[in-house]
This record gives C-alpha cells, sequence and structure tokens, in this order.
C-alpha cells in the first residue's frame, strides 16, 4: 500500500483545514473535556467521547504517540443542585455518576490515559489564580470572589468567532460586581449550604472554566496539540480556557488544533435536557449492545450532527455483523494448513481492490477523521468479501483482507475479541457469533452420521433466523442474511 499522504484536520480556531503537525511529533498530547457527574451519561457525551477515541486511534495507528487526558468536573453548580434535589451529599452524587461514566467508558472500549479530578487539584488552582491576579489578567472582588477581567486579553472572542462584547455575556448572576457583564469567575465565594475550600480570598470553590486550564496545563507540562470536546463548549468555556491559559503561560498558542464535534440529534432536534429528549447510555446499550453503538458513533463525520434512528443503527448493527463475520471466516481459513497457491490473475485483481479499499479508509480518515467515509471502505470491504474473498483458495487474498480488519479495528475497536482476544474485553455479543458456530459444528456431525432430517431441521431454523449455511465438500460456513 502506498501512504495516504499527511493528515490533515479543520482548527476550529480560523476555521480552516491545516496539516496535522504536533509540537513534539510524535508526541500528541489531547486534552478532551470531561463530563461534570450529576446525572446519567448519556448517548450525546457518548459521542463526543467515542468521537475523539477514534481519532486518537487513529493517530496511534499513523505512529503517533498520544496522551490523552480527560477531566471529571466533580465540584460544580449541577452536582449542588442535584444534591439538594436529592438529600444525597454532593459527594455521593459526584462518585455516582463518575461511576456510571467510568462504566460506559469501558463498555464502550474507549481508552483514556488520566482522569483528573478537580477536587484533587484545588491547591494547584488556587495557585494558578493567583498567579494570574498577579499578572493582572484577574481581580477580586469585594465579595471574595475573583474574576477573569476580558479586555486584559485582546484575542478574546477569536476561538468561537465572537468578536463583539455584547456577544459575550455570561455568569449573568455576578453583574452587580464584575468590572465588566463578560468578565468570568476564577473563584466563586461561598454561599452557605455549599461546599467551599480556604484560599487567600476566603473560603470559597473553583469557577467550572478554571479547571480544565489548570489540569492540562500541569499534565500536558503547558501546551496541547490538541483541544476537544462537544461543539457547545467553544463558548464560553473554550474561549475563556484559552484566555486564562495564554494569559497564565505567556506565549501562543496554547492550543495548536480545537476540534469539536457536532450535535446528537432525535427527529432533527439536538438532544437536551430541556427537550426531555436524553436517551441514557445504559438504556441505549442494552437495545443496541455496546459495539453496535460504539460502531455507529463512529459512522458519521465528527463535526456533523448525528441523528439517532432506528434505520442508522440498524445499519451499523448490519455491519457489525459482517466484520465480525468476516474476522471469524477469514481467521478460521487462515488457521488451516492449506497448501500455498501461486497467484493468479484474478487474485492479482483482488489484491489490487482490496489495497484501494484500504487505501480509500485511510485517505478518508486523513482527511479530517472523515468517519463517514471511512464507513463506506469498510462497507465496501464487506461487500467484495461475500462477493469474491470469501471462497477465494489465495492465502495473499485472504491474508490481504484481514490486514484490512485489522487496520480498520484499530479505529472500530469492536473486533478486538476476535483479532486480539488476549487484550480484549469480551462483550456479550461475542456470546451469539460462537454459538453459531458451535450449532453448525454440531450440525455437521449430524451429517457426518447421516442424520439428514435433523441437519435439515437446523439448517431451516436458523435460516429463519436470519442465518445461511453454505454446505461444502466437507466443512460448512454461515453468514447472517440481509
Ligand atoms: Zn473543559
Amino acid at each position: 500500500m502506498i501512504g495516504p499522504g499527511p493528515i490533515r484536520v479543520r482548527n476550529t480556531l480560523g476555521r480552516k483545514i491545516e496539516e496535522f503537525t504536533p509540537f513534539n511529533p510524535p508526541f500528541v498530547k489531547m486534552y478532551v473535556c470531561g463530563p461534570t457527574p450529576y446525572d446519567y451519561t448519556h448517548i450525546g457525551h457518548a459521542r463526543s467521547f467515542v468521537a475523539f477515541d477514534g481519532i486518537k486511534r487513529y493517530l496511534q495507528l499513523r505512529g503517533y504517540d498520544v496522551y490523552h487526558i480527560q477531566n471529571i468536573t466533580d465540584i460544580d453548580d449541577k452536582i449542588i443542585n442535584k444534591s439538594h434535589e436529592t438529600g444525597m451529599s454532593w459527594q455521593e452524587v459526584a462518585e455516582t455518576y463518575t461511576k456510571d461514566y467510568l462504566e460506559a467508558l469501558t463498555q464502550l472500549n474507549i481508552k483514556v490515559d488520566l482522569h483528573p479530578k478537580v477536587t484533587h487539584h484545588i491547591k494547584e488552582i488556587i495557585e494558578f489564580i493567583e498567579k494570574l491576579v498577579e499578572k493582572g489578567y484577574a481581580y477580586v472582588a469585594s465579595s471574595g470572589s475573583v474574576y477573569f477581567e476580558v479586555d486584559k486579553y485582546p484575542k478574546y472572542g477569536e476561538l468561537s468567532g465572537r468578536r463583539t462584547k455584547d456577544s459575550w455575556t455570561q455568569e449573568e448572576e455576578y453583574i452587580q460586581e464584575k468590572k465588566k457583564p463578560y468578565d468570568f469567575a476564577l473563584w466563586k465565594a461561598a454561599k452557605p449550604g455549599e461546599p467551599s475550600w480556604e484560599s487567600p480570598w476566603g473560603r470559597g470553590r473553583p469557577g467550572w472554566h478554571i479547571e480544565c486550564s489548570v489540569m492540562s496545563t500541569r499534565y500536558a507540562g503547558g501546551k496541547l496539540d490538541i483541544h476537544g470536546g462537544g461543539m457547545d463548549l467553544i463558548f464560553p468555556h473554550h474561549e475563556n480556557e484559552r484566555a486564562q491559559s495564554e494569559a497564565y503561560l505567556g506565549e501562543s498558542p496554547w492550543v495548536k488544533y480545537w476540534l469539536h464535534t457536532g450535535y446528537l440529534t432525535i427527529e432533527g432536534e439536538k438532544m437536551s435536557k430541556s427537550l426531555g429528549n436524553i436517551i441514557a447510555l445504559k438504556d441505549a446499550i442494552r437495545e443496541w449492545g455496546p459495539q453496535t453503538l460504539r460502531l455507529w458513533l463512529l459512522s458519521g463525520h465528527y463535526r456533523t450532527q448525528l441523528e439517532y434512528s432506528e434505520q442508522s443503527l440498524t445499519q451499523a448493527r448490519k455491519l457489525l455483523t459482517r466484520l465480525r463475520d468476516m474476522a471469524y471466516k477469514l481467521q478460521r481459513r487462515l488457521s488451516e494448513d492449506e497448501p500455498v497457491h501461486y497467484l493468479e490473475d484474478k487474485d492479482v485483481g483482488l489484491l489490487y481492490q482490496i489495497d484501494s479499499i484500504i487505501l480509500g479508509w485511510h485517505k478518508e480518515m486523513s482527511n479530517d477523521f472523515n468517519l463517514a467515509g471511512a464507513l463506506r471502505q469498510a462497507w465496501e470491504l464487506t461487500n467484495i468479501f461475500y462477493k469474491e474473498l470469501e471462497h477465494s483458495e489465495s492465502r495473499a487474498v485472504l491474508q490481504r483482507a484481514y490486514t484490512g480488519l485489522i487496520h480498520m479495528n484499530k479505529v472500530y475497536a469492536v473486533l478486538d475479541d476476535i483479532l486480539a482476544p488476549e487484550e480484549a474485553v469480551r462483550p456479550q455479543e461475542d456470546l451469539l457469533g460462537n454459538l453459531v458456530d458451535l450449532i453448525v459444528e454440531v450440525r455437521s456431525e449430524l451429517r457426518k452420521r447421516k442424520m439428514f432430517d435433523l441437519a435439515d431441521t437446523i439448517r431451516a431454523r436458523l435460516g429463519e433466523l436470519g442465518i445461511q449455511l453454505l454446505d461444502q465438500k466437507d466443512k460448512t460456513s454461515w453468514r447472517w442474511t440481509e
């Protein structure tokens, strides 16, 4: 395969496609805004987390050494409100939903290197704010709250593209003590009944935005190659993070590439609490299985909207079944000790077709991680598998198709239990394939013993379940029907 060329990414800052060249290749430091654990993880969160996991895995496949940090905002207004509503302590709220979030990551095969929590970094947050005050970027109000003075940072608004000051309004509840309505809180003075920590400005707690600046600069040693999150975080969260971090570091750019994921929609509407159309991740996993869900979340370009529908998930399930069936069959064929066949013209043609698909897949992934285009190549690989490859006698052809699957699975990560069982978490869906294998084996044994009636009944019953058997000389293979 001839290489797919450089990786190009669309940077939210500047809204242009740029060639991906990290600060210190092959290292890539990636920080993704993680959850505020005050409720169950929903599929909208999962969309962003799976997309960045896919991006990271593709960079790894291309030889980069990626360090992936994803924070947990374990103290926030939402957690405090939930604690008041439920009577649970704020710590219990955060712990309960952090557990749910971490389980979701395991189910969806998302690997994060580090999960820093805000409450473990109060001291570092205070030090960071002190430096901002010292440098003249922040001021202390009479209440003991500390605010970032936006007018001191001239690049404010560049990331979000909001260039007029009247579009910057935020944190209106503190408007009377802020110098400007668009200044934002770094430290919030304690209110009765709320958790608080000692600080040079009296008891209080960190604002939302400061934690990400502190934890990302701390764990990434200053600058970041990629900063990611959902597109709803661009303003004010990421705009504020950028202002804080560049003011603190005294240099720019703090982040080389800003990447943002699109919304998840249901019947065309953004999934949100206010519309009441939230689908909890655990419910979606129960209905579709973690692998189908993961593959579906990787089926749309990360920047575009992804519509949750029965139809799109059914398609993902179908592709998953095909990829898994293909992996099992190729593995079986390749483990059989068959004589090596010379390459015939038709095999050379097949090798060329497979290579074009693998290269096409890489080209899509290199083009701003175009997951939608890449998925079309995965479908194409399964198409030619069932049309031509399945019964190929050429070991080279089978091996190349297997290599294609291995490449694609580096991102999709839904075949690990078949391709690399020693590393895999075995999910439920795998059981199904193994059971069909077992039934087919028993049926072959019945045929050998000339119990054809029973063998035919099994064939018919499997047919009703959408499983087609193909009897060859002395072995039987199976596939899912359309
Ligand atoms: Zn953040």
